[in-house]
């Protein structure tokens, strides 16, 4: 029985489908049963030394004080000066805020940007679970332009085309993408570019928080196009790149009366990031980049790994991630088939049965906009992710 009345705002949120199917992984481990988990987008490497011994001198030295808002005008020097260096994008210091993660960011983005919902946003889909949410939450209403594993989840742009309109107050995207670790190359940003020319009053988010993790193409920021970076709303963060999923940093390079904005609502929700992990953040972004690239050849290995063992299920058909470290396959083949009785209907089923028979987490693709989809996150060793497609592959053999 409920005893107290929950806002209507909180009763139609989902809960994030990557945390739960984590959590339901986590629960198994805690009763001792041998799970692989590639259901959480979480790198396994440590946070690199240096960037732990920065955070320890921040503390030793009593920088454990409150921050502004914004970010560290030291952290936020280092973001703005990166954004070029990497980049091609101008953003000065007083159009980037630093936040408790680039899941922050987005948030703060939305709340200042959407009211009701005749403010549309189109999100590129498969999509990251918690935009959807995060738009619908600040009162939006999120307007979804599908694609699918046979044009690498690239959406076509008459699709997307057909989806602007005078409500479009954003356009979302994440590239390199997660669920599908499609990259948005140039000549794809271009197109995109082109086509909102029609639309000036839309803003466009690249959410590059993979940024660091690309295997053989070159990532591409749609801000750095002639006209798009006033425009454009670029976030980022630690979490991936730099192994730093604990520690919630991310950041956001917006037009100045939006950054404003987003400061005002942080300001009366969380106030500025940690102090010494701002002071470590800083000092990842100016250093060498060489292990963040060890990681990211690790990735591509697993990959690769990944893609030799998935080819012996030949029902599912699979995309050939750019980047990231996940890969989408496209498993409706499996639906309608049974085990002892029980129908798998659809790609929830499908998580659960492998999760209980195979004893590997994947996430279903429903939660992505990718209802024929199940995202596996390669964040494993590679003996793990041979280990996981050997127990999908005899799980899948049990069915009927
Ligand atoms: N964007 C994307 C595309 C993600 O996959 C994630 C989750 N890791 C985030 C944003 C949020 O990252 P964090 O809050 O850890 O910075
Ligand atoms: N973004 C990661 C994922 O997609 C981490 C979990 C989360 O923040 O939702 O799995």
């Amino acid at each position: 029985m409920r005893r107290f009345k929950l806002s209507t705002r909180v009763q139609h949120l989902n809960e994030s489908a990557t945390l739960r199917m984590a959590q339901m992984a986590r629960e198994l481990s805690n009763r001792q049963i041998d799970v692989i988990n590639l259901s959480l987008g979480e790198p396994d490497f440590d946070t690199p030394t240096y960037i732990k011994e920065k955070a320890k001198e921040a503390i030793d030295s009593g920088n454990t004080k409150y921050t502004p808002v914004a970010g560290t005008l030291a952290l936020r020097q280092a973001i703005s000066d990166k954004f070029k260096r990497d980049n091609q994008l101008n953003y000065s210091t007083d159009e980037i805020i630093v936040s408790n993660g680039a899941k922050q960011s987005f948030a703060n983005l939305c709340n200042a940007m959407l009211d009701n919902p005749l403010d549309e946003v189109v999100l590129l889909a498969p999509y990251w679970v918690s935009y959807y949410e995060i738009i619908r939450l600040a009162g939006g209403s999120p307007i979804v332009v599908h694609s699918n594993v046979a044009n690498n989840y690239k959406p076509r742009l008459e699709d997307l085309k057909a989806a602007l309109s005078a409500n479009t107050r954003m356009l979302v995207f994440s590239s390199p993408c997660n669920p599908t670790g499609t990259l948005f190359n140039q000549q794809d940003c271009m197109e995109i570019a082109n086509l909102l020319k029609e639309y000036p009053d839309v803003l466009v988010v690249s959410d590059e928080i993979y940024e660091y993790i690309v295997f053989d193409q070159k990532h591409f920021s749609i801000g750095s196009i002639e006209g798009m970076n006033e425009r454009t709303a670029t976030i980022n963060g630690f979490s991936k790149g730099f192994s730093m999923t604990g520690w919630r940093l991310g950041y956001m390079g917006a037009p100045k009366e939006i950054t404003q904005a987003c400061i005002r609502i942080q300001g009366q929700y969380t106030s500025g990031a940690s102090s010494f992990t701002q002071a470590a953040g800083a000092f990842a972004l100016t250093s060498d980049l060489s292990i963040t690239r060890k990681m990211c050849e690790a990735f591509k290995s697993r990959r690769n790994t990944l893609i030799r063992e998935l080819s012996r299920i030949t029902e599912w058909t699979i995309n050939i991630p750019d980047g990231a470290f996940y890969l989408l396959p496209d498993v409706s083949k499996t639906f309608g088939k049974k085990h002892n009785g029980n129908m798998i209907h659809n790609a929830e089923d499908l998580a659960i049965y492998l999760l209980n028979e195979a004893h590997v987490a994947l996430v279903s693709g429903d939660a992505f906009g990718a209802p024929n989809c199940i995202r596996i996150s390669y964040s494993l060793s590679e003996e793990k992710v041979i280990e996981a497609v050997k127990r999908i592959e005899a799980a899948l053999q049990k069915l009927s």
